[in-house]
């Protein structure tokens, strides 16, 4: 069995990697090393078979015995580690959850139900570095990837609406810390029905105002009751890195754009923070090539991958089925909203949702791994 590297299983993604990988069985098919950047010396989890300890993350010569390392620990832990295994002379498979290695010409961003052939082809030609892609990149190509694969698509434009997990497992307990602040002191003023509701709203724009350097120590600003228009780095001329990951990682997965013989497509919009916990939302604007009849578009949908889920477009099943309470820990991408935009038939309106920890993270990640230690 393949020694294994295990780097941030115990973080937002690792933890959800770690259960679908036992859900799924992958721990039988590897003999599991678990590394730590906080606790080496300690107690391995539960699954670990033969290697009881923690070992030392940035020790490149305990990596170096590992046949595949996967990693969720972060693009600072890779930014340091990776190059330097390398030049140590290791030729092992790297799967990574981090941003820090996507672009570069011999990696290849796994989404393997939207890319599978060039997952083949650079496994043929040797490859050895494979990395999740973006999270919001990888919902929305689960759920409408067939339009591309069909050729259909001249633009699309994604506003999006990412949950505070995609910050890791920190950022979810700040948004839960800041609701628990906001409604501690209102509780008896909510459990009077004649209260005034312009006094419960003023008293809670203070609290947000209000928030001390720790409540707000991770997103930098409130998020609970309100949203953060902004997302990683500002990569000047008003473009956020996670905007800018939106064409350039769809474009790659598919195999479009510089370096492959298709065009690349323009793809571009607003990624938005919002309150919620888990799952990234986004309202998406297509500029088909052609006037796509309806039907074909949703049958497209429908037949692409096993996960995908068609949303009637109305009122109930829109509100029951396309939310984040509905989708959250689960497998499956939610489409729905198909309609064809006021500004012409040729205009196409959609809203889609994912489990960002699940296709947009883990996912991909231990179907790589099943993928090497079986083939
Ligand atoms: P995270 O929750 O912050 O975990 C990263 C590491 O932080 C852990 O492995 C752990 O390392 C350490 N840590 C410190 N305090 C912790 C605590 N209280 N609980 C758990 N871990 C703690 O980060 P993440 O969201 O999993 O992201 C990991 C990587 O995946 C990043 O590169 C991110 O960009 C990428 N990614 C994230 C998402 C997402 O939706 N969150 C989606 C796609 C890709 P030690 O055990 O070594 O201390």
């Amino acid at each position: 069995m393949k020694l294994t590297g295990l780097i941030g299983w115990r973080g937002m993604v690792g933890s959800v990697l770690m259960d679908r990988m036992q859900i799924e069985g992958d721990f039988d098919f590897i003999e599991p090393v678990f590394f730590s950047t906080s606790n080496a010396g300690g107690a391995a989890p539960s699954m670990a078979k033969n290697e009881l300890r923690l070992l030392d993350a940035y020790d490149i010569e305990a990596l170096k015995r590992c046949e595949i390392v996967v990693t969720a620990q972060g693009g600072d832990y890779t930014a340091d580690v990776f190059p330097r295994l390398r030049a140590a002379g290791w030729k092992g498979h790297w799967i990574d959850a981090a941003s820090t290695l996507r672009m570069n010409q011999d990696a290849v961003i796994i989404l393997d139900p939207v890319n599978m052939p060039v997952i083949r082809d650079a496994l043929a030609k040797g490859g050895r570095n494979w990395i999740g892609g973006n999270c919001t990149v990888s919902c929305m190509l689960m759920g409408v990837g067939a339009l591309f694969k069909a050729g259909w698509v001249e633009w699309m434009n994604t506003m999006t609406y990412q949950a505070a997990s995609g910050g890791g497992a920190a950022h979810m307990r700040e948004l839960l810390n800041q609701f628990g602040a906001l409604h501690a002191p209102l509780k008896a003023l909510l459990g009077d029905p004649k209260s005034a509701i312009l006094e419960i709203d003023r008293r809670t724009i203070d609290t947000q105002r209000g928030f001390s350097a720790d409540a707000i120590e991770n997103f930098g600003v409130p998020l609970a009751g309100s949203l953060i228009p902004w997302i990683d780095k500002d990569l000047g001329g008003g473009v956020s890195r996670e905007e800018w990951k939106g064409s350039a990682e769809t474009n790659k997965i598919l195999g479009q754009g510089d370096g492959f013989s298709k065009p690349l497509v323009p793809v571009d919009g607003i990624c938005v923070r919002v309150g919620t916990m888990r799952c990234h939302s986004q309202a998406l604007l297509f500029k088909l090539k052609r006037d796509v009849p309806l039907g074909d578009v949703e049958e497209a949908i429908r037949n692409d991958n096993a996960w995908v889920r068609l949303v009637a477009n109305n009122r109930e099943a829109s509100i029951r089925e396309l939310t984040p309470v509905a989708v959250s820990g689960t497998m499956a991408i939610a489409v729905g909203r198909l309609r064809k935009m006021a500004m012409g038939p040729q205009y196409l309106g959609a809203f889609t949702i994912g489990d960002q920890l699940l296709w947009g993270a883990a996912e991909p990640l231990r179907r790589m791994l099943r993928m090497l230690v079986q083939s």
